[in-house]
């Protein structure tokens, strides 16, 4: 994106210490969504991402991948699937563990919701350590969808989340906005 656009939507990301713990520099995106023309901005990027990689589904990660996801599906003309934590889809499901710092967690798609023939961009906001990103790329996979790429609007980079996730998308692109 522009470096204007860039800087629009960084200056509409709050940086909260120390939340939801000590330590975390939490990045809150709700002053860009409470911005109507930064929110545009930006979904018209991930919507522009999704033409360019020849995108026929969004996949948005819960919770904050939906909020962003979702209106650049609609303005992609393409479909949106939601991945969810585990327990919250009504329907069959394909689920995937993967490690968090301590212990580990599950997400899950509908089974139904993307198939081979399917190509699709990964939405979320921030890319941490990779294993949410990582763990969604492994489950769209499985249901036999092409990963076209995963589109991230901020980078925590000192996680080398990048890294974990590059290794994982093998070639695939990573778009960081
Ligand atoms: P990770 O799996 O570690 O890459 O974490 C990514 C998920 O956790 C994303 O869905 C983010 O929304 C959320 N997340 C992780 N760290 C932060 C942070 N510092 N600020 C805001 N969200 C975060």
């Amino acid at each position: 994106v522009p470096a204007e656009v860039r800087e629009l939507l960084t200056s509409r990301i709050h940086d909260v210490p120390d939340y939801p713990k000590p330590g975390v520099m939490f990045k809150d995106i709700t002053p860009l969504l409470a911005d109507a023309r930064a929110f545009a901005v930006l979904t018209d990027a991930f919507a522009g991402l999704a033409e360019r990689h020849r995108a026929t589904k969004i996949v948005g990660l819960e919770a904050r991948g939906f909020i962003l996801g979702a209106p650049a599906a609609v303005r992609a003309g393409i479909g949106f699937v939601p991945v969810r934590k585990s327990g919250k889809l009504p329907g069959a499901t394909l689920s995937q563990a993967y490690d968090l710092e301590y212990g580990s967690a599950q997400i899950e798609v509908h089974a139904s919701g993307l198939a081979e023939g399917d190509r699709v961009l990964v939405i979320d906001d921030v890319l941490a350590t990779g294993g949410t990103a990582e763990a969604s790329v492994e489950l769209i996979r499985r249901t036999g969808a092409e990963v076209a790429g995963v589109a991230i609007l901020l980078e925590l980079g000192f996680l080398a989340g990048r890294e974990r996730l590059e290794r994982a998308l093998a070639g695939a692109p990573l778009e960081v906005l």
